[in-house]
């Protein structure tokens, strides 16, 4: 069971590599702010609580996505068919950070590689303004450089936290919070070009993916 977490700004390409290693690979692909969105949506009690802070752009305390990847993971690494789990979007935090090791190390387990997508807040903008889900299945589009087929079109959503000023806003909270944890996880750290195409960056994976099967 491989533990991956993505660290990156919003647009920076975290979700959709997640669902390559999904697909391509079977890892579980773990999403806090997808898991979020779901409880928005269904109206549930915690989604009432968390509704106004996603929308501005701000983080949910610590103690509730603590609580969400708690309730979950136990269940995941018992999942016999589940290869790793890629944790998008979390830690976010130096809070989440080190109570998230000490969590997997009651499960005998461990980070094994955190995967920086390096992004300017320029590019994130232009991203961003681009960016279109899914609604049914948190896929990710771009209206440039992905467009969604015409049967997803009807489903497609513009997150209300995906407009400029909140881009800007969700960007210097990055910096200031989740950043630092490029140096909490440096021993096991690699960085991806987020320049590249979504299609070489798939390949970069490939290979990353051969070289820890060598390595085992
Ligand atoms: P994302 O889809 O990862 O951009 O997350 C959307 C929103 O969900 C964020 O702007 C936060 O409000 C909330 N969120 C998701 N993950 C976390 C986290 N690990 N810590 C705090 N807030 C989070």
């Amino acid at each position: 069971m491989k533990i991956f977490v993505f660290l990156g700004p919003a647009g920076s390409g975290k979700g959709t590599q997640a669902q390559y290693l999904k697909n391509q690979y079977g890892f579980y692909h773990l999403s806090t702010g997808d898991m979020l969105r779901e409880e928005v949506s269904s109206e549930s009690e915690l989604g009432l609580k968390v509704k106004s802070v996603m929308k501005s752009g701000n983080l949910v305390t610590d103690e509730i996505i603590l609580n969400i990847i708690e309730k979950n993971i136990a269940s995941l690494v018992n999942d016999k068919d589940c290869v790793g789990i890629v944790f998008d979007g979390f830690p976010r935090t130096s809070a989440q950070a080190v109570n998230f090791d000490s969590m997997l190390s009651k499960l005998g387990l461990a980070v094994d590689h955190t995967f920086l997508f390096d992004l300017s807040l320029e590019s994130s903008l232009d991203r961003i303004a681009g960016r279109r889900i899914d609604s049914r299945n948190n896929d990710v589009y771009h209206v440039k450089s992905k467009p969604a087929p015409d049967a997803v079109r009807p489903y497609l959503i513009h997150r209300d936290d995906d407009q400029p000023d909140k881009i800007t806003y969700r960007y210097k909270l990055y910096q200031e919070q989740t950043q630092p944890l490029v140096d909490f996880y440096k021993d096991r750290l690699i960085t991806i070009n987020c320049e590249l195409s979504i299609n070489e960056i798939h390949s970069q994976f490939d290979k990353q993916i051969q070289s820890f099967e060598q390595k085992v």
